[in-house]
């Protein structure tokens, strides 16, 4: 296994114990990303989201219900908050059957939400397995830390943008070495302001502007194709 960011194979392993009490082991390269090491594959990533095991965990972490109308309304607020934000770069609207557009949603598990708002839902295993085409705009929210492959990802929302597209992805900022991670099984990767941005540069994307007040803890990037 390699580093995802910048290739090396010389990275330090710990035990370590998510917040929901799994035992996993986490890789830390020099280059400042931290994975979980050989633990998520496509057909686990599927079975976790489909069996809405998540809902479950972060509802006993958090000690109440964590439902599909709990997760609908945290969504919400998210993307309004996203979608003021992305407004100077011409996506209009609340929501986004109010985008204007002609929307598509990626997800691993078919979004009843999303149909209710009459946006497509293409149900995928992995983003990074899933061909991209012709978009003007990519959003990839709270996303990035879930995906099994970054770096792959990343060149198929390249490929998948139109030349003056924009591509917005966030992150959960951990801090530059910091090993206070909130550790959660289904985050494979830990990323902060500096590898984000080394991301942003090695995937052939410059960056056009940042943010951190989506919601209280991601860090937020518009890119462009350079
Ligand atoms: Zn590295």
């Amino acid at each position: 296994m390699k580093c995802n960011l910048c290739g090396s194979r010389n990275y330090r392993k710990d035990p370590k114990q998510d917040r929901y009490g799994h035992l996993i082991e986490l890789a830390t390269c020099d280059c400042g990303l931290s994975w979980l090491h050989n633990y998520w594959t496509p057909e686990t990533n599927r079975e976790f989201y489909t069996s809405g095991r998540y809902r479950d965990l972060i509802g006993l972490y958090r000690g109440r219900v964590f439902d599909w109308v709990e997760h609908y309304k945290d969504q919400y607020l998210y993307a309004t908050k996203l979608l003021n934000w992305l407004d100077p770069w011409e996506i209009h609207g609340a929501t986004p059957c109010h985008i204007g557009a002609d929307p598509e949603k990626v997800d691993p598990i078919a979004d009843t939400f999303a149909m209710r708002w009459g946006v497509e839902c293409d149900s995928v295993d992995h983003l990074e397995g899933h061909r991209l085409e012709g978009y003007s705009h990519i959003v990839l929210c709270r996303t990035v830390d879930h995906l099994l492959d970054i770096t792959e990802a990343f060149q198929q929302i390249k490929q998948g943008l139109t030349s003056d597209g924009v591509f917005y992805f966030d992150i959960l900022d951990q801090g530059p070495y910091s090993h206070n991670f909130d550790l959660k099984i289904d985050h494979q990767y830990y990323l902060n302001d500096l590898t984000a941005k080394m991301y942003i540069d090695r995937a052939g994307f410059t960056l056009v502007d940042s943010t951190d007040t989506i919601d209280d803890n991601h860090m937020g990037y518009l890119c462009r194709l350079s």
